[in-house]
């Protein structure tokens, strides 16, 4: 760091503390916005009423104060056609932050008060009147802001790039692994000249093709590191290769009361050709809730079983695994075949019995939870697992079953839509398949919006819904009180439901806090039938079909993720008869943009893409294991689906063709890996 100019020990512990240690960091620092000449105006014809962005050198300054007591900081700024007073009212401070003579650049309304005042929402000090290497001319530049901190102002990270940045570029070359070919094929610019552009755009759109080129930076080193893994685990693992003799699964075919959706009939010739090659298949299925997930588990079941093999179906719930078994010990029956169930609830003797037949190879057709995956678990001869509603696991447990001497084929099925993009960038390591299509018949559920002070009219459609026979999911944010935001705690309206609404009714409440006993204990009641109304936090998006439940209720609507208010408007619809879902917010957030959307859209991939925009992916990713959205700083995954399937390709094959990087046109980008990506990639993905 101390190599480049302006940086002394002192000033290079000073940037330390804003997270650049290296010439590298200070490369990547990341302009936090641009202004653009053009919309800078000559201060002249700055017109009141408008919004302005002006440069100027301060003339004057100084702190006034009105009758009230208001002090006001006050400079004059100049440039070659005119004058302009910038006042910054209850900001006396600031005056500290000017010197006569440097050159400033604001942005703000232009006011009548005294002849024209600017009123600076942002301003940024392009350079002091000290500073030895003036700036240009700002006729048709464009002026770069960046994240500057006390200690270390803008106009010093500035000055570092005025400096240095020619320096700082030369290395860039050397790291530039993509041929003239690649690049004009995939339209990106060069490494350098992307770099360049970022600190120093010739035009705004520039701008935007260094962020593309950057973005594919990020998402190809992601994808590489996947890309071994995949190798690894799947394309350089022998797998098993399935020997397919109909025997089972035409049966099933015949007494399936239904005829398989066209994805579906697409997803099953996909895993069937995985089974069958010779390479361990390693694949997610991606489908909206209700798509018909479970019977694509089923058929792949069946061909683990008729070509030798068991196979294991995991879930992440008791009662889930229980449903699971009860449904598939149904379907299989009439093929003479039995399913073995392995919960945590086992009697000891029952388990012992259940290990037993897993060992000798007795149990083909398994269901279990994580219990699977505990010590002293042992198959004979297993060959398929299937995870459901993946990301309830961790990404751990999601492999360990996989961690043995012959590996299985893994198939992880997810318990709601992502979107493509986003799926990507998560599980490169596996192949995607993705059900994009729901069974015909299904009855949309009506989505309504409704206000707090309608609560009344809703509680009196509720009741009516009792009255038919049916059953109530009313589900809140938190359980606890927060003092903070005023959020009807589900525990507190859980006592109010119960006791004074609906007195005559049956309600149970579940969240998260609560042990899993319990929790299990609820949701068998409400399976049931016994429990009419379950208050609930969202401990209930995964699980459990209650076809009879017929309205989702939910409050403070506004607090979820639309992909979370898909998932709990799954829950519902699932039955005969008509079923609802109420959303319960403010005004001022009903009319808000995405709970319209939601209200719109009943595909969950729709809902997730929607999600994705708004929410951005930081926040999802977030909302994931991961933790570190860091690893995307360029890359927008909402818009960036080419760059990121191009950014795949090329590392997929790239990894075939060398798994090792270690030839020499490739050694560099192996370099390069471990180098910047290798530690922030750790973090993320792939266990
Ligand atoms: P998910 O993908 O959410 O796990 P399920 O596998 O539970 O969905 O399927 C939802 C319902 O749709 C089940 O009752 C299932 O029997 C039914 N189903 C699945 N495939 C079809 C189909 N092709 N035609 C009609 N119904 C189907
Ligand atoms: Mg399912």
């Amino acid at each position: 760091m101390q190599f480049l100019k302006g940086v002394g020990p002192v000033r290079a512990e000073m940037l330390g503390r804003m997270g650049i240690m290296t010439a590298r960091d200070l490369l990547y620092h990341v302009p936090r916005r641009y202004d653009d000449a053009s919309t800078v105006q000559p201060i002249a014809g700055l017109a009141v009423g408008n919004e302005v962005t002006a440069v100027g050198r301060v003339r004057s300054k100084g702190v006034i104060s009105t009758r009230k007591g208001l002090r006001i900081f006050q400079t004059v700024i100049q440039d070659d056609s005119g004058m302009i007073t910038c006042a910054w009212p209850g900001q006396p401070w600031l005056e500290n932050k000017f010197q006569e003579g440097d050159l400033i650049l604001v942005t703000g309304p232009v006011k009548f008060f005294h002849g024209r005042q600017l009123r600076p929402r942002e301003f940024t000090v392009l350079a002091r009147a000290s500073d030895e290497s003036p700036i240009k001319s700002h006729a048709g530049h464009i002026f770069v802001t960046y994240p500057a901190s006390e200690e270390v102002p803008q106009w010093i990270i500035r000055g570092l790039f005025d400096k240095n940045l020619k320096v700082l570029l030369e290395d860039v070359s050397e790291e530039e692994y993509l041929t003239i070919s690649e690049q004009s094929k995939l339209g990106l610019m060069t490494l350098k000249e992307a770099l360049e552009a970022l600190h120093t755009p010739a035009l705004m759109e520039t701008i935007e093709q260094a962020r593309r080129r950057l973005a594919f930076d990020e998402l190809f080193f992601l994808q590489l590191v996947q890309a071994q893994v995949r190798y690894k685990e799947s394309v350089q693992t022998p797998g098993i290769v399935f020997k397919r003799t109909n025997k089972l699964i035409r049966p099933m075919h015949e007494s399936l009361p239904f005829s398989l959706t066209e994805a579906q009939t697409q997803s099953l010739r996909d895993i069937y050709a995985y089974m069958e090659s010779s390479r361990r298949m390693k694949c997610m299925l991606q489908g909206d809730v209700g798509s018909g997930k479970t019977i694509i588990a089923v058929f792949s079941m069946l061909l683990a079983v008729e070509g030798g093999f068991q196979a294991v179906l995991m879930a992440p719930t008791e009662l889930l695994a229980e449903q699971h078994a009860e449904r598939l010990a149904k379907l299989v029956k009439p093929l003479g075949l039995q399913v073995y169930l392995l919960t945590g609830r086992l009697k000891a003797a029952k388990r012992k019995e259940i290990l037993v037949a897993l060992k000798d190879g007795d149990a083909r057709l398994i269901v279990g939870t994580h219990a699977l995956i505990q010590e002293g678990v042992e198959f004979s001869d297993l060959g398929l697992v299937v995870v459901d509603e993946q990301q309830r696991f961790g990404v751990r447990q999601r492999m360990a079953l996989g961690e043995r001497e012959v590996q299985p084929d893994t198939l992880i099925m997810s318990a709601t839509p992502i979107p493509r993009s986003l799926a990507m960038a998560m599980y490169g390591d596996l192949d995607l398949l993705i059900l994009g299509e729901l069974p015909p018949g299904r009855k949309p559920v009506d989505t309504l919006l409704r206000y707090p002070s309608e609560r009344d009219d809703i509680y009196r459609f509720l009741e009516s819904e009792l009255k038919e026979g049916r059953q109530i999911y009313i589900v809140y944010p938190l359980v606890e009180y927060s003092d903070k935001v005023d959020l009807k705690s589900a525990t507190e309206e859980y006592e109010r439901l119960s006791n004074e609404v609906f007195p005559d009714r049956r309600v149970a409440l579940i969240h998260g806090q609560l042990p899993s006993d319990d929790k299990d204990m609820v949701m068998r009641d409400f399976l049931a039938g016994e429990v009419d109304i379950l208050v609930a936090t969202t401990v209930i998006e995964v699980g459990i079909d209650v076809p009879n439940a017929s309205v989702m209720v939910i409050e403070h609507a506004e607090r979820f993720g639309l992909s979370q208010l898909h998932q709990l408007r799954g829950r519902v619809g699932r039955g005969p008869s008509k079923s609802y879902c109420i959303l319960i917010s403010e005004p001022s957030e009903l009319a808000a943009e995405r709970l319209k959307i939601f209200k719109k859209t009943s595909d969950g991939f729709k809902v997730a893409q929607a999600d994705l925009r708004i929410r951005g992916q930081g926040d999802l990713f977030g909302s994931q294991q991961h933790g570190r959205d860091s690893i995307l700083r360029f890359a927008d995954l909402s818009k960036d689906e080419g760059l990121l399937l191009d950014a795949q390709t090329r590392a997929r094959s790239l990894v075939e063709s060398d798994p090792e990087l270690n030839s020499k046109g490739v050694s560099s980008i192996r370099r390069l890996m471990d180098n910047r990506y290798i530690e922030r990639l750790k973090l993320f993905s792939v266990g």
